[in-house]
């Protein structure tokens, strides 16, 4: 199948529940134009140095996702373009995008990535510790930043039980953060290649997609 009929079809089944975050990862730049000249407009990419060189080749109407762990001293890179960094994890990192982020005279979408598999390996914010922050404010000064809901990744099983438990706790959590925030913490980012229909029944509003796309990634290139 071919990258524009695969997204043809993710899209259709979308509807306009959720939207696509074509994960492009790895993929080559040629990859992002054909998926471009569908209409898409959102990619998602996990090491600034690629995104950056892709952002650089390609159509400047791209809206780049950071979706990926990301280290402080890479922020500055993306800072300047970066539409969302859907992956902020820690409360220092957090810290390095606001001043970035002011650096630029921008304000940056960010979501909060909270671990929710069962899996130990996974990243993101154990739940009781983000709540905590949240609660005493330790993000309220940070305004180069608009925090828009969580991202997270479910179990790596096809146990579709375990996988259905892991989105339906990350909607509660953004449901319980939302409170805190303002209306603009709308975001519930779930569901990957192997999972992203049971993330959009769960709730997701927002999809990352990129083997489903593209084929088998090939980590060495
Ligand atoms: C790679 C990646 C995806 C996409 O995975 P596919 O299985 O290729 O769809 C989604 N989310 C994150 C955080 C990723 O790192």
């Amino acid at each position: 199948m071919s990258i524009k009929s695969q997204i043809e079809e993710i899209v259709a089944s979308l509807g306009d529940r959720a939207s696509l975050v074509v994960v492009s990862k790895t993929y080559p730049v040629e990859d992002l134009e054909q998926a471009y000249a569908t209409g898409q407009r959102r990619f998602g990419e996990s090491r600034p140095q690629e995104m950056t060189m892709k952002h650089g080749a390609l159509p400047q109407d791209i809206e780049w996702h950071m979706i990926g762990h990301l280290q402080r001293n890479k922020v500055r890179m993306i800072a300047p373009y970066v539409s969302m960094i859907e992956s902020v994890d820690s409360l220092r990192l957090a810290e390095a995008i606001e001043v970035e982020a002011a650096r630029c005279d921008r304000t940056i979408d960010c979501l909060l990535e909270i671990h929710v598999a069962q899996e130990q390996s996974k990243t993101g914010w154990r739940y009781e510790e983000l709540l905590e922050l949240v609660k005493s404010g330790g993000f309220d000064h940070m305004r180069h930043i608009r925090w828009r809901g969580v991202m997270g990744i479910a179990s790596n099983t096809y146990d579709e039980e375990v996988v259905r438990g892991d989105f339906n706790l990350l909607k509660e959590h953004k449901e319980e953060l939302a409170q805190y925030f303002t209306d603009d913490f709308d975001t519930l980012s779930m569901g990957m290649s192997h999972d992203y229909i049971l993330a959009v029944e769960c709730g997701s509003t927002s999809v990352r997609v990129g083997s489903k796309i593209f084929g088998e990634r090939d980590y060495s290139k």
